[in-house]
């Protein structure tokens, strides 16, 4: 979990009062009319509901063995959210907790050897004609596909309904165990007047509302869901869908040339039906956002991010053989979305703390919007130099495990670059409150910096999220792993003899060899005795580190050295 964290946040315990207050949330209204021109499908839209944007599938780097031993590595994803993201058309929701989503039924599941695929070997096998959902498919088998779709259990048997049936030569309802859902499949009637360009799919509808919103009377829920939804959805005249404008989106950024990737691609796609939604394109980012008129502010973003990469580089090498596959930002205008796109995923639990993230299972940089509260628009800068780094590092060291003191220290120290002007250039500055804590702690006679050190290099991310040996601040041990970090950027050059020099190039080495084993390159690094057991050479890096904190010369010595 790479989060940037802020002090306590007034705004969750704002979220927590208004959700005290809030009365059982309505049943969804629908009134006017959502356009799909690329569907050519009009259905009624739910009441002060908003497109949100498609989750991205999460990926995952896999590392296999051949028999002679060697080994390769590829990028995997759940292949049912390969599946659902292909055929879903977008989903809605509301305030109240209400969410309908619609999707184009045209494939069976695929057999695949794992439940993980790469994405060429999902796609070859959907290619197979026989997955093709047919219009005569028995209801059966829509039940089926409707159930995967949604995650859950079918209870009892379709049954059609007889509403719209001018327009929809079929309707079914596909009765799921989940009491606060309701799904059903349709196919127009090209025959119809009007309805001679519909779509020869079958479309489902599955709508969620919260189970406090269930009536005791479960048939008046259904009746409202069936007279508001299901009786006027249509399909678009050929000429309807013709006018229809792909709506104007920006805009790369002047001048750049912008390579296309497969990454970029599927950026693009998970907001290809939102209306609010658009992007910039940089030569190794691209970013989403729904914020209007926000074009100037993404340019800046971009701009930073793209004079970063080439000193996230300087400090960190990467992985021989490591791509560079573009960077997705997305950068949401308000909280509720930030928060909404965040729910069933591991990170749901810490987002009412966090400024943004790098999200390591979709590999997206996600910004929260600015809020004066947490700095504002120079907070948010920050918070993407910081989470920056991670996204770069988890590119850059394809499959391996960085250690947490390590991760989180340099991005602390990126934090901290300062942008002078327009022309990518940055200013290394100390962190002025980690600087101040650090010196405090280097002038406490009673601190056992070798301790400290030892805890903060072994520290697990659930330990160092919640230090023991700092009390369980949490800003403490981003502070102690920024000095440390810093003292070996900056400090450690100008100690006679150098006698750290190698840490970092055994520590980069011993990853590169075992990816996955951290705490074995923090010991090789280190030089610590089995099972971490303390040594000279750790205590000797201590007292330099402590020393380097106390004394101002040094740090001033440091702030003057040439920088990389
Ligand atoms: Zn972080």
């Amino acid at each position: 979990m790479n989060t940037r964290l802020v002090l306590p946040s007034a705004a969750a315990l704002l979220f927590a009062a208004a959700a005290l207050a809030a009365p059982a949330p309505p049943l969804p209204q629908f009134s006017g009319e959502t356009t799909l021109a690329s569907l050519n499908l009009a259905m009624p839209a739910m009441r002060g509901a908003r497109q949100v944007p498609a989750k991205p599938v999460p990926v995952g780097t896999y590392t296999w063995t051949r028999s002679d031993g060697t080994t390769w590595q590829d990028e995997r994803s759940p292949a049912v959210e390969l599946w659902r993201a292909a055929q879903s058309a977008g989903t809605w929701a509301d305030r109240a907790g209400n969410e309908l989503t619609l999707a184009r039924a045209r494939f069976a599941f695929p057999a695949l050897p794992y439940e993980h695929a790469s994405r060429e070997e999902f796609d070859e096998a959907l290619a197979d004609p026989a997955l093709r959902l047919s219009p005569k498919a028995e209801p059966a088998e829509l039940a089926d596909w409707v159930s995967r779709f949604a995650g859950v259990g079918l209870r009892g048997e379709p049954t059609a309904l007889p509403i719209n049936r001018q327009r929809l030569s079929a309707l079914w309802e596909i009765p799921l165990e989940d009491p606060a859902a309701r799904a059903y499949a349709f196919r127009f009637d090209p025959g119809h007047a009007g309805q001679a360009a519909a779509q020869a799919a079958w479309f489902v509808a599955i709508l969620r509302v919260p189970a406090a919103a269930l009536p005791s009377d479960n048939g008046a829920a259904d009746r409202q869901l069936r007279n508001g939804f299901l009786s006027s959805i249509r399909a678009l005249g050929r000429f309807s869908a013709a006018a229809t404008d792909p709506k104007a989106k920006p805009r790369a950024r002047p001048d750049a040339e912008i390579p296309e990737d497969a990454r970029r691609a599927a950026a693009r796609a998970t907001i290809e039906l939102l209306d609010d939604w658009w992007h910039m394109d940089s030569p190794h980012y691209i970013l989403l956002s729904d914020i209007q008129g926000a074009t100037a502010q993404a340019d800046r973003l971009l701009g930073v991010l793209e004079a970063l990469r080439p000193r996230y580089a300087a400090l960190v090498p990467r992985f021989p053989r490591a791509e560079e596959p573009t960077s997705v930002v997305r950068f949401f205008r308000d909280d509720d979305e930030f928060v909404r796109y965040f729910e069933g995923t591991p990170l749901a639990l810490a987002v009412e703390r966090t400024a943004g993230f790098y999200d390591g299972g979709r590999r997206e940089l996600v910004i929260r919007p600015a809020k004066r509260e947490w700095g504002g628009p120079e907070h948010m800068e920050a918070t993407v130099r910081h989470e920056g780094f991670h996204q770069w590092l988890h590119a850059a060291w394809p499959g391996a495990e960085a250690p947490t003191w390590f991760n989180e220290g340099t991005a602390e120290v990126f934090e901290s670059f300062v942008p002078r002007g327009a022309g990518g250039s940055f200013e290394w500055r100390e962190q002025e409150s980690a600087a101040r804590w650090l010196e405090d702690l280097a002038k406490n006679r009673d601190a056992d910096w070798t301790a400290l050190l030892r805890a903060t290099l072994l520290a697990d991310q659930r330990a160092f999220y919640n230090p023991p040996h700092f009390g369980g601040d949490v800003r403490k041990s981003y502070a102690f792993a920024y000095g440390l970090m810093y003292f070996l950027h900056r400090g450690a050059p100008l100690v006679r003899n150098q006698p750290w020099k190698d840490v970092l190039p055994t520590l980069y080495r011993a990853l590169y060899e075992s990816p996955r084993d951290p705490a074995g390159a923090t010991c090789a690094a280190f030089q610590l005795g089995p099972n971490g057991a303390d040594t000279a050479f750790l205590e000797k890096f201590a007292a330099d580190l402590r020393a380097f904190w106390r004394a101002s010369s040094a740090r001033q010595n440091a702030r003057n050295a040439k920088l990389p």
